[in-house]
């Protein structure tokens, strides 16, 4: 069993029964939709298939609804869809002036003469050469090429005065709650109070789901400590990031979000081009299996897969791509070493670091966390333990969220209320997965009295019989 989770994103190429169930026995734990494409009709058939898969280890597989945000987009073009270089265009957000219509919703007043526009993943890049008014700008092309509907459209380095969440986004959350997806991702995160209009919606219906921030911005950046306290995950999104921001300062920012996320416990995930190649070849580039063993070696939680799993010709090969390379790199020597504690305070990272500590003295082989609301299976795998982490929680809701936290094998079991019964249920889950043999040692962790988050204050080093 791989301690770094897979992510796979829905798509054309793989939206069938068979494909996704070989896909999750492959590796896959969780199935990202991205709520950007298609109408609520076909956004709710993804859930519906995706909910017809089995997990290998009991339920169904994790889904992550991935939000667009307020991203920038052609809405129209009038007649100039091939750009040459030199070629002056007027972009405007106001529908009827100009050759190029984008999201309306948006405001150009932060806009200056020479920022730069860059169209479809930065492959055309423009110019400002004046601001004609609020809603239109004269532009220079820099880098020509073909542009065409509904592609993105970036303005780095300028706040452009658009809502956290679009009236799309809100429908799209409705949705999402209504068709019980484990994790929401909201794109475009500029910074912590973004998750706010997220949470007013989930209160509305009396559920809090974890939302993970990604972080595709350039004003992210500058926001990451508080970003990463409101928000319940992170996920560096290298596709528009590389737009956002120089291509060449994506790594150390990568390398930036990873140590964050790492020092407060929360799940970070690797997203985009991961093995892109694959989308039309059937083995991957060195360089895309060395990208993913650097990731698994900096210990990130999951590694997520967009278009080569959503649109590509390969979408179980590239499973088992990323299963194999993940399996080479963790069983690799260099590994090999947990998370030095970055000034323990509180009982709950104590008693998570002592397990783990007592783990590693004592060969100890499984870890038993108890947990009602996920809490302290995370806070035992954000110490990136060797042993095995297995999360015992009655809540199929919380098997799911796991999914996607490294390390941790999640499984539901009967509801437990008093702590006396705790060593009974374990050694019942033990006999059943076979994971040590009789007489060894495993330890238990959790939070007494049960069910209240974060209360890790229990340990207990027991034998199997
Ligand atoms: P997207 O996010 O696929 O929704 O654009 C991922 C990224 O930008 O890398
Ligand atoms: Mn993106």
């Amino acid at each position: 069993m791989n301690k770094t989770k897979i992510i796979a994103t829905i798509g054309p190429s793989c939206s069938d029964i068979n494909i996704l169930q070989e896909m999750v026995n492959s590796g896959v734990g969780t199935f990202r939709i991205n709520m950007s494409h298609g109408d609520s009709e076909s956004k709710k058939q993804l859930f519906d298939l995706v909910k017809s898969v089995k997990h290998p280890e009991g339920g169904r597989p994790a889904i992550l609804a991935d939000l667009c945000g307020p991203k920038i987009r052609i809405i129209n073009i009038s007649d100039k869809f091939d750009l040459q270089d030199g070629d002056s265009v007027v972009i405007s957000n106001k529908e009827g002036s100009g050759d190029i219509f984008v999201t309306s919703s948006i405001s150009l007043s932060n806009v200056i003469t020479g920022s730069k526009i860059l169209i479809n993943d930065g492959k055309v890049q423009l110019e400002v050469d004046e601001v004609i008014d609020g809603n239109s700008l004269r532009c220079k092309t820099l880098i020509g090429g073909e542009i065409q509907k509904g592609k993105g459209v970036n303005f780095p380095g300028v706040s452009l005065g658009v809502p956290a969440l679009t009236d799309q986004d809100k429908e799209d959350l409705k949705l999402a709650l209504n068709e019980e997806s484990d994790w929401i991702a909201l794109s475009f995160v500029r910074n912590a109070s973004d998750i706010d209009g997220v949470h007013e919606i989930m209160d509305s219906f009396n559920v809090r789901l974890p939302v993970m921030a990604k972080i595709e911005k350039w004003e992210a950046l500058e926001d990451l400590v508080n970003i990463t306290d409101a928000f319940d995950g992170l996920m560096v999104a290298r596709g528009d990031l590389g737009v956002e921001i120089p291509s060449g300062k994506v790594p150390a920012a990568q390398k930036e979000i990873i140590g964050l996320a790492s020092r407060s416990g929360k799940p970070v995930v690797i997203a985009t081009q991961l093995l892109e190649s694959m989308i039309d070849s059937h083995t991957p580039t060195r360089a895309e299996v060395s990208d993913i063993s650097n990731s698994v070696f900096d210990g990130v939680d999951c590694l997520m897969v967009t278009g080569e799993t959503a649109m590509g010709k390969y979408p179980v090969e590239v499973i088992k791509t990323l299963n194999q390379v993940i399996k080479e790199t963790e069983g690799s020597k260099i590994t090999n070493k947990n998370k030095l504690p970055d000034g323990v305070s509180k009982t709950a990272d104590a008693i998570s670091h002592a397990v783990c500590q007592i783990a590693e003295d004592l060969k100890i082989k499984v870890i038993m966390t108890m947990t009602h609301s996920g809490s302290t299976a995370r806070m035992i795998s954000s110490y990136r333990p060797q042993s095995s982490v297995y999360a015992l929680t009655p809540f199929s809701k919380i098997v799911r969220q796991l999914q996607l936290v490294w390390g941790v094998q999640s499984m539901k079991v009967d509801n437990y209320d008093n702590v006396d019964n705790i060593p009974r249920l374990c050694n019942k889950i033990l006999k059943h997965i076979e994971a040590i043999d009789p007489n060894e040692q495993f330890v238990i962790t959790g939070g007494v009295p049960m069910g209240i988050a974060g209360t890790t204050n229990y340990l207990s080093i027991q034998i199997y019989n």
